[in-house]
């Protein structure tokens, strides 16, 4: 998909989700959060669901606890702009209680969508609920700072996840706001990570359909996959760059 293809197919989302009843949450939300960011990143953060700011203003993440994600971000020197926001709920539960799974199960669509379309490398698990959704069955205190390949059923069909803390938990607690900087310092790695891992894949036969070198691309998946790709230099922006653009060696 082309950068205005992304784009538009994420505003259908977004315009789907502000005006969804598929759930009761749609009963107590003043807005929907659909999400936001930059239709060409490689990298997803998924949170929980709105709160009582992002409710009022119809983002993600605009509380003090987006105000800490954008301290994480910045440690990386990457902008909320250049990745892409959003949470498992698109609506605000009531109080701030966790999302049933019922309303989990409902609102799973839209963001399986989202990432069929942003098709990220990483992505970004912020607390409990997000942690379920990408590495079940995983405990948010063993599994912080890691990283595990992600379901393509899941929508991102080459992505890996790696875990966070919520925000919010590292605002209670300063051992956890300690920690949750160390793990953030491990992202760019993790990226890299992942985009060797997405390199060296083979080709799902239908990114090759249609292509104008299909054939060409099916023949030589053998020698792809026996192959270690070259070693690349890691580029940590979260936005891959165009391939004949300078790595940018900022943090490394
Ligand atoms: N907490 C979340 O999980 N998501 C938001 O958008 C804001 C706070
Ligand atoms: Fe629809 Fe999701 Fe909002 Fe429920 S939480 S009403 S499924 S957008």
């Amino acid at each position: 998909m082309t950068h205005a293809e992304r784009l538009a197919a994420l505003e259908v989302v977004a315009t789907e989700v502000r005006s969804c009843t598929r759930c009761r949450l749609h009963e107590t939300r003043t807005l929907a959060v659909p999400g936001e960011g930059s239709p060409d990143t490689e990298v997803v953060f998924v949170g929980e669901g709105p709160g009582f700011n992002e409710d009022k203003q119809g983002r993600p993440f605009v509380g003090r606890a987006g105000d800490l994600l954008t301290k994480f971000l910045a440690t990386l020197r990457w902008k909320r702009d250049e990745v892409f926001i959003t949470n498992i709920v698109k609506c605000r539960p009531p109080d701030n209680r966790d999302p049933e799974p019922d309303e989990i199960a409902a609102c799973a669509p839209y963001l399986k969508r989202q990432l069929e379309i942003l098709d990220p490398a990483l992505i970004v698990t912020l607390g409990r609920h997000s942690l379920g959704r990408f590495m079940p069955g995983e405990r948010i205190s063993q599994a912080h700072g890691t990283v595990r390949p992600v379901d393509p059923g899941s929508g991102a069909s080459s992505a890996m996840a790696f875990a966070l803390y919520h925000p919010a938990a590292a605002l209670r607690t300063p051992e956890i706001e300690r920690t949750s900087y160390a793990d953030v310092a491990r992202i760019p790695t993790a990226l890299v990570e992942s985009r060797s891992r997405r390199e060296s894949a083979v080709p799902p036969v239908s990114a090759a359909v249609g292509a104008v070198a299909a054939v060409a691309v099916m023949d030589s998946s053998a020698t792809v996959a026996a192959v270690p790709p070259p070693p690349q230099q890691p580029n940590p922006s979260p936005i891959d760059p165009a391939p004949d653009s300078e790595p940018d060696f900022t943090l490394f």
